[in-house]
């Protein structure tokens, strides 16, 4: 008998994790597995941040923080917020969390009650829709067109809004599709939600730096959104700091407070050590890093240009992030190999046995006619990959 609790029962398994790990257990078994499924970037953390960490352990960093964070990196963020945003945030508007997923779990569980309704343009990052369910909340997608970029349009907002919307989430960059929101495009969408002054939005900027087109906007930027915008971000992408587990909010003051009052009861402040390493991340320049933005920038051209010789696969151009998000459908109901392909999931299993390559179904993120490629690998794994999905396709 299943004597787990509904809300686990309930529960997807996140698939990019998912397969990250049936690759993995592939590779185990021997086979020549190209990763291209996980959103984490492949070039090693940058040493001056690696230095502050092994100056925290010798300097004894060792005893709980303060549950919303170090009050040296809470300032450190403020600065960030100020110099790439021109957000202006105190002290007690910020809460540093065990990662940006912490932040967007907490966000959920202080804002939604059972039932209330939560906005997110289609595709969306994987785990919204379960971080939103897990907290009582309804996920109400929103389907983007491949010809808008993938964005959603102001009209379609408008259509998607009931007496029960609490929240819209999204993330620009955007994980999937690589989409940027332009300014006039948040406007639009800000300009809506002055007739529902009661709906707050998730602004997740953890791509803002791998952004290929420049100008990054924050909603927040707008006065008229600023009190009911919850700015997410963190190190482990533009940083290459996955596993060090550093995200944070900007928000409403009430807001930082419940997530603050949340994590208290939960897992208590983040990391001491990699805290003060992410101090030294967020008060470098951001041309620090800029190395890593040039190779994401020239990697995407080389897979662009590679998938445009896959017969049917249909790809938008991303401007940011480090995935693309071809639209496979025109594969559905075909038979290859002896295996039928009925849907994103068959794509991306048939891309995993007969390519060898781990790609994530777009069905993860909610659109059922894509597949996700993340181009964080080397040129030649790049190169390699496609060959292989072009052989296995043909
Ligand atoms: N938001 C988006 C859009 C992401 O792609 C991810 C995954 N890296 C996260 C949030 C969570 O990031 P982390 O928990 O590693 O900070
Ligand atoms: N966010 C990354 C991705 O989309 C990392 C995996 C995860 O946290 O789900 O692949």
């Amino acid at each position: 008998m299943n004597q787990l609790s509904d809300r686990i029962n309930n529960l997807s398994t996140s698939a990019t994790l998912a397969m990250a790990a049936k690759a993995r257990e592939l590779r185990a078994e021997g086979k020549d597995i190209i990763g291209l499924s996980l959103g984490e970037p492949d070039f090693n953390t940058p040493d001056f941040v690696k230095e502050a960490a092994i100056k925290a352990v010798d300097d004894n960093y060792n005893s709980y923080t303060p549950v919303d964070g170090y009050v040296e990196l809470k300032d450190a963020i403020i600065t960030k917020f100020k110099r790439d945003n021109g957000l202006d945030y105190s002290r007690s508007q910020i809460v540093v969390s065990t990662g940006a997923k912490q932040a967007l779990f907490n966000i959920a569980s202080v804002m939604l009650n059972d039932g209330d309704e939560v906005i997110l343009p289609c595709p969306y990052w994987v785990s919204y829709a379960d971080i939103v369910k897990l907290n009582g909340g309804v996920p109400v997608e929103v389907k983007t067109a491949i010809s808008n970029d993938f964005k959603m349009t102001a009209d379609q907002l408008r259509a998607a809004i009931t007496p029960k919307t609490k929240m819209i989430w999204y993330s620009s960059p955007c994980n999937p599709s690589g989409s940027v929101y332009s300014k006039d495009e948040l406007r639009a969408i800000a300009d809506v939600l002055q007739d529902f002054p009661n709906i707050h939005v998730v602004s997740d900027e953890i791509y803002e730096h791998i952004n290929f087109i420049g100008g990054h906007h924050s909603m927040a930027q707008f006065d008229d959104m600023y009190d009911r915008t919850i700015t997410v971000n963190g190190v482990s992408k533009a940083f290459a700091m996955t596993g060090w587990r550093i995200g944070y909010i900007g928000a409403p003051e009430w807001i930082a407070r419940a997530c603050n009052k949340m994590q208290g009861q939960v897992t208590s402040g983040a990391n001491c050590i990699a805290q003060r390493a992410v101090i030294a991340a967020l008060e470098a320049d951001p041309s620090e890093i800029q190395y890593m933005i040039d190779e994401f920038k020239e990697r995407r051209q080389l897979i662009l240009g590679l998938l445009d010789d896959i017969e049917g696969f249909k790809t938008n151009e991303p401007e940011g992030a480090f995935y693309v998000f071809p639209n496979v459908s025109s594969y559905f109901g075909k038979t290859i190999k002896g295996k039928t392909i009925n849907n994103a999931t068959d794509m991306s299993l048939f891309l995993l046995e007969e390519a060898l390559v781990a790609t994530v179904t777009g069905e993860a993120f909610g659109n059922p006619d894509c597949i996700r490629i993340s181009y964080a690998a080397s040129q030649e794994q790049i190169i390699e990959a496609v060959k292989r999905i072009k052989e296995a396709l043909s």
